[in-house]
C-alpha cells in the first residue's frame, strides 16, 4: 500500500474536458493537487468513440479554457481531440497520474478524504469528481433480450456503418446517437427505429437561448437531487447534412414505439405485431460514473446528487468537500469548461473554510 505523506488540497479525478478545467482553473489558483485518470493516454471518452465519428460529424466541441480546438473536418475525433487534450496537458503542465482507476473515496476523522485506487491512495481536503459517463452505459431490461439470436451492440462497442451492411438493423434510442446511426446505416442497409417517447424536434435553428433553457431543466433536477438527464435529451434533435439520405428514406418518419419483447429472431409489439432483425443497436445513453463515491453518501433520497446554487453550481449540497463537474447540467463540453472554473472555485472556499475553523 502507497499513499502520500502529505495531504493535497485536491485530487481532481478524471482527465476528460471536464478534469482538464478544473486542474487548469485549479492551478491559476495556486491550489495544490493532482488529476488521476484511468486511461492510459489522454483524451477522456473521446479516444473510445467509434472510428467513423470524424470532427464532422460531433456536435461540437468547446475549446478546452485559453486554448483552440481541432477543426470540424474529416479527422477522426477519437483522434483529434485526444491529440489536441494531449497537447493542452503538455503546454500547461497539468499534475496527471495515469493510469490510475479510483475505486473508492473516504472520509476520515480529521475532516481529510482518502482517494483509494488499487493499493494506491492519495489524502486531500476536497475532490473534483470529472469521471463522465462513458464507462457506465445503460441498455434497459426488456423481456426475451437473452434469447434473441442476432447481434446487439450498445454506442459503447459500435463498429461503425460497414459492419451492418445487408443486416436488417433496429436502432433503439430517441438521442442524437440514434439519429445519427441511423444516418449513417440507413444508405447501406434496410433500419427500423423506435424510441420510447415521442422524438422531439427542432423546427428553429438552435439558438442560445434553447441551449440555455435546456441546460435549465438539467439543473432544476439536480437542484432537487433527481437523477440529471442528458442535455442533449432535452434539447430536441435535429436533422444534419449527413443524415438527409437516411430522412428521404423516410427511416425518421417511420419511428415506432417501444417494442414490448424480443424474440430469438426479431422484436414483437404490443399489438401483436413482429419485424424480423439482424441486429440491435441500443442507443440508450450512460448513467454517472460515481460508484466510486458510495462510501461518501452524497445521493439524496430522489436517487442523484443535490448540488449548490439551485442545481447551477457545482458542489455537492451533502459534502462541502465534493465538487462534480461533467455531471447533469455540466454533462457537455462546453458546459464541463465552465464547470471547471466554478469547482475551483468552489474547492478555494472550502479550503478557506477548513483553515478558518482550524483557527
Ligand atoms: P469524459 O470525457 O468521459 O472523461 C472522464 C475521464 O474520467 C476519462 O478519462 C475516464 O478514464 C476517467 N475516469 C472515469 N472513471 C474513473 C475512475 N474511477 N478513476 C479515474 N478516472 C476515471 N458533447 C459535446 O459538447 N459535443 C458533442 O459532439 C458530444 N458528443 C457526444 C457523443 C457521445 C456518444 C457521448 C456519450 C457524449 C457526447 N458529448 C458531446 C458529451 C461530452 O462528450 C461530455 O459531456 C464531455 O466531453 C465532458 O467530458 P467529461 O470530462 O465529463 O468526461
Amino acid at each position: 500500500m502507497t499513499s502520500t505523506p502529505t495531504v493535497l488540497d485536491s485530487v481532481v479525478i478524471g482527465a476528460g474536458q471536464a478534469g482538464l478545467s478544473a486542474s487548469y482553473h485549479l492551478a491559476r489558483l495556486g491550489i495544490e493537487h493532482v488529476v488521476l485518470d484511468a486511461n492510459d493516454t489522454p483524451g477522456g471518452a473521446w479516444q473510445h468513440r467509434w472510428d467513423a465519428l470524424t470532427m464532422r460529424d460531433v456536435h461540437g466541441v468547446a475549446e478546452l479554457p485559453g486554448s483552440t480546438p481541432p477543426p470540424l473536418t474529416q479527422a477522426r475525433a477519437n483522434a483529434a481531440i485526444p491529440e489536441y487534450f494531449a497537447g493542452y496537458e503538455a503546454a500547461h503542465e497539468l499534475p496527471i497520474v495515469r493510469p490510475v482507476r479510483v475505486d473508492r473515496v473516504d472520509s476520515n476523522d480529521d475532516g481529510t478524504l482518502t482517494v483509494h485506487a488499487g493499493d494506491r491512495s492519495w489524502r486531500t481536503r476536497t475532490i473534483v469528481n470529472a469521471t463522465g459517463t462513458w464507462t457506465q452505459p445503460f441498455i434497459p431490461r426488456y423481456p426475451g433480450q437473452e434469447i434473441f439470436r442476432g447481434e446487439q451492440f450498445h454506442t459503447v462497442a459500435y463498429p461503425g456503418p460497414e459492419h451492418f451492411r445487408g443486416k436488417r438493423t433496429l436502432v433503439v434510442g430517441g438521442g442524437a446517437s440514434a439519429v445519427q446511426f441511423l444516418g449513417a446505416i440507413a444508405p447501406l442497409t434496410e433500419t427500423l427505429w423506435v424510441t420510447r417517447r415521442e422524438p422531439v424536434w427542432r423546427t428553429d435553428d438552435f439558438t442560445p437561448e434553447a441551449g440555455i433553457a435546456a441546460v435549465a431543466l438539467v439543473e432544476r433536477r439536480v437542484a432537487q437531487g433527481l437523477p440529471p438527464e442528458s442535455v442533449v435529451s432535452v434539447t430536441g434533435l435535429a436533422l444534419r447534412e449527413q443524415e438527409r439520405e437516411a430522412e428521404r428514406l423516410g427511416v425518421y418518419a417511420a419511428r415506432r414505439p417501444m417494442f414490448e419483447r424480443l424474440e430469438a429472431e426479431g422484436a414483437r409489439w404490443a399489438d401483436g405485431s413482429f419485424e424480423p432483425v439482424d441486429a440491435i443497436i441500443w442507443a440508450t445513453g450512460f448513467r454517472p460514473a460515481i460508484a466510486h463515491l458510495a462510501p461518501l453518501q452524497l445521493r439524496s433520497p430522489a436517487g442523484g446528487i443535490q448540488l449548490d446554487k439551485a442545481g447551477r453550481g457545482t458542489g455537492a449540497v451533502a459534502d462541502a468537500r465534493v465538487q462534480l463537474v461533467g455531471y447533469g447540467p455540466s454533462a457537455s463540453t462546453i458546459g464541463a469548461n465552465r464547470a471547471g472554473r466554478t469547482a475551483a472555485r468552489g474547492v478555494e472556499r472550502s479550503l478557506a473554510a477548513v483553515r478558518a475553523a482550524s483557527g
